[in-house]
């Protein structure tokens, strides 16, 4: 993404980040459609280049919507879902329903129906209890993975931490309880053992942890003699929010892991499977920003400033939620000198903040526009209609074009529901 001043006014490839808004309003989700399309490739070419048989899933949650899903899959892209709701979502832009997988620690009997129905591709099993249900409701042969979890601590907030050992997710290796759900998808009548997964956790910003969980994974492989034709290593892949964080390094960090790959199914005599990841944050994040307005400022002297925006978290949850950090921009470059300032929402709460201590324009007032980096995952997806706040619109653009691709939530929609 690049986001460049062109006669003092921020513009995102070439396109007037104020221009937009006069359009399509504030707070306002702008994605650089190119920077998708190019993490997408990314990925595909570390693995082209290795000649293996592998698959790429972009994990719905980061951020879906219909053109979203169409994108992915002119990127030859899969698509991993984890309700009905993302699941319809996919199916709703013509989704091959083959290329989806089912993730999901609790999925409903209404839900395990609707994916059969509609003839997704693969389940991934996370208990015991899905192994039974899943084979009662299947009336026909059924591909699943079951979600392991191999008891990998990675150094990334507790709250996106999953692959240790006391985790609401997967059956543990350790304790037998993942030998145990193989043995009972080998006895059931529908469903098709094809592999194990895992995922760590998010935002994770080296090889080290998968190094090691392939270390775990293949060790327990040959000393059970279980086959998997399928492994999926899971999503994770860590973006840069502020110059602080440390990218996944996608090219040399795959190279390395698949490199391990091969000598430890080399080692442990194992034939080499169908490789899966699942990237959402690292293929979204870092090619969407969002555009707000500013109104009131308020200066409590010798104490602080505060920005206040006309969103917050009801689009922007990761602050609140995780204490994020972002960078912040202005749209408008102004004159002057910079002071520091925290940046917070509308909404009636004091958690309700985008950043703390932040250098704006000591002369920003109502009207001018500020840009937060970094919001194409884990935002629009996390929207709320708390405060009744309508969740924003958001906009693809391309060096020579712009299309909305979801629209500004309504007053009237958010009534849609309510008994009158
Ligand atoms: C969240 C999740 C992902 C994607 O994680 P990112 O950090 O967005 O890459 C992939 N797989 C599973 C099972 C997940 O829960």
């Amino acid at each position: 993404m690049t986001l460049t001043y062109i006669n003092d006014e921020l513009h995102l490839n070439g396109h007037s980040l104020r221009g937009l808004t006069e359009q399509y309003g504030t707070p306002l989700f702008v994605y650089d459609e190119d920077a998708l399309r190019n993490q997408c490739r990314r990925y595909h070419s570390v693995f082209e280049g290795e000649s293996l048989d592998y698959s790429i899933s972009y994990a719905s949650k980061a951020f879906t919507s219909i053109q979203m899903v169409k994108l992915l899959e002119e990127e030859d892209m899969k698509l991993d879902v984890v309700s009905a709701g993302e699941l319809y979502t996919a199916l709703e832009a013509g989704f091959p329903a083959s290329h989806i997988h089912f993730h999901g620690n609790n999925k409903t009997t209404e839900e395990i129906e609707y994916a059969l129905e509609m003839g997704i591709g693969l389940f991934v099993v996370d208990a015991m209890d899905e192994v039974a249900l899943l084979d009662r409701l299947a009336d026909q042969p059924v591909d699943v993975l079951l979600r392991i979890n191999p008891g990998i601590d990675v150094n990334t907030h507790s709250y996106i931490q999953t692959g240790q050992e006391d985790s609401k997710f997967g059956l543990s290796i350790q304790n037998g309880t993942a030998q145990e759900a193989i043995d009972r998808i080998h006895s059931s009548n529908q469903l098709n053992f094809k592999g194990v997964h895992y995922h760590l956790g998010s935002q994770i910003s080296e090889e080290g942890p998968f190094l090691k969980a392939l270390e775990v994974v293949f060790e327990w492989l040959s000393s059970t003699s279980i086959d998997v034709e399928i492994l999926n290593m899971g999503g994770g892949y860590g973006v840069r929010y502020t110059e602080e964080d440390v990218r996944f390094p996608i090219e040399e960090g795959f190279s390395r892991i698949i490199g391990k790959l091969k000598s430890l199914a080399d080692e442990y005599d194992i034939a080499f499977p169908h490789i899966m990841i699942e990237p959402g944050r690292s293929i979204a994040a870092e090619a969407g920003i969002t555009v707000y307005e500013v109104g009131v400022v308020k200066d409590i002297p010798g104490v602080s400033r505060y920005v206040s925006i006309d969103g917050g978290m009801s689009d922007h949850i990761r602050t609140p939620l995780y204490d994020a950090k972002y960078e912040v921009l202005t749209v408008d470059a102004g004159e002057g000198k910079n002071i520091d300032s925290h940046v917070v929402g509308k909404l009636c709460e004091s958690g309700d903040v985008i950043g703390k201590n932040l250098s704006l324009p000591e002369n920003i007032r109502r009207g001018d526009l500020i840009a937060v980096g970094t919001t194409g995952a884990y935002h629009y997806s996390m929207a709320s209609n708390y405060n009744q706040m309508r969740k924003p619109a958001v906009v693809f653009v391309t060096e020579d074009n712009v299309r909305e691709v979801i629209r500004r939530q309504s007053l009237k929609q958010l009534v849609e529901n309510d008994v009158i």
